[in-house]
């Protein structure tokens, strides 16, 4: 169990399961809090992310290791508060869909600064709840307008996303208020490439964690192009995949491709290594 269940899943399997974190109430106070301290309640705010720019790039420049583990500990005490993700399954990315209303797909800023993406070629983000009957407020956030789901459609463009490789995740606009469904890669995503490259846990792992079992993994490869995580390679001297458990985050993506069902996604609170690596 995460510190994120233990604090906000009260007696649902996860915290994100739990209704209550995509209430309107919460939503509010989230509001109120953030206008009240004079900042416009953006629904795309970048949280702790934003303090890692170039101070902190020029501490890792000079390995000025102190420096970079002060903004890394403020950074991720900042996002922890108001926007930070976790990685889910795709299987608990379809509950989601049926608990949440409404749910809209958007343009992907993460996309659109780094590749420059058309926006109607970009609409792989998605919002929920009670904030995106505002997006109207923020034109420049939800360039290309907004398009609303119903929950069969949300797990349809979920399934298509996740074929093209995208990862899962979800993330809080003003903890634990869930605002967004994010359909993510690296290096594209913000939050992916500021915890690979960086190790700044603005972005959370998955409950689960992959494992190949040996017998029934063939060698064909399929699965190693989908990893985000640099956690699957091939081991050519044994002709079969390996999964680094602890680079692995439990998107699952790579199961989901092997049609020889040698992938198998275990709970992370069954490894006595890994259950507090997240
Ligand atoms: S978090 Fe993911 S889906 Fe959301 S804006 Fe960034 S890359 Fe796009
Ligand atoms: S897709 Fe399956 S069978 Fe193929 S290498 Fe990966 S784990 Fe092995
Ligand atoms: S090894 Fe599989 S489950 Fe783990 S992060 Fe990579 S693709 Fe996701």
């Amino acid at each position: 169990m995460c510190v994120w269940c233990e604090r906000y899943a009260d007696g649902y399997e996860r915290w994100y399961f739990n209704p209550a974190n995509y209430a309107r109430r919460l939503y509010k106070i989230r509001k109120e809090e953030v206008e009240a301290a004079g900042a416009e309640a953006n629904p795309q705010a970048a949280g702790g992310m934003s303090l890692l720019g170039r101070d902190f790039l020029e501490a890792k420049e000079r390995n000025d290791i102190e420096a970079m583990e002060r903004m890394r500990r403020e950074a991720e005490e900042i996002s922890w508060r108001t926007h930070f993700g976790q990685v889910i399954t795709l299987d608990d990315a379809l509950k989601i869909a049926d608990i949440m209303y409404p749910i809209a797909v958007m343009t992907c800023a993460c996309r659109r600064s780094m590749q420059g993406l058309p926006d109607e070629e970009n609409f792989t983000c998605m919002g929920m709840g009670p904030g995106m009957y505002k997006w109207e407020r923020w034109p420049d956030t939800y360039r290309g307008g907004v398009q609303f789901l119903t929950p069969e459609e949300a797990k349809e463009v979920l399934t298509k996303l996740n074929k093209r490789g995208l990862v899962h995740c979800i993330y809080t606009f003003g903890t634990p208020y869930i605002g967004g469904l994010c359909n993510c890669d690296y290096p594209d995503c913000g939050g992916i490439r500021t915890r690979i490259d960086h190790g700044v846990r603005v972005l959370w792992k998955g409950h689960q964690v992959a494992q190949v079992d040996p017998e029934l993994c063939n060698g064909c490869a399929a699965c190693i192009h989908r990893c985000q995580f640099r956690a699957l390679s091939f081991a050519p001297t044994r002709n079969k995949a390996y999964i680094d458990p602890i680079q692995c985050f439990g998107c699952g993506l790579c199961a989901l491709e092997c049609d020889q069902e040698a992938i198998t996604l275990v709970e992370r609170s069954s490894l006595p290594a890994l259950v507090e690596a997240w």
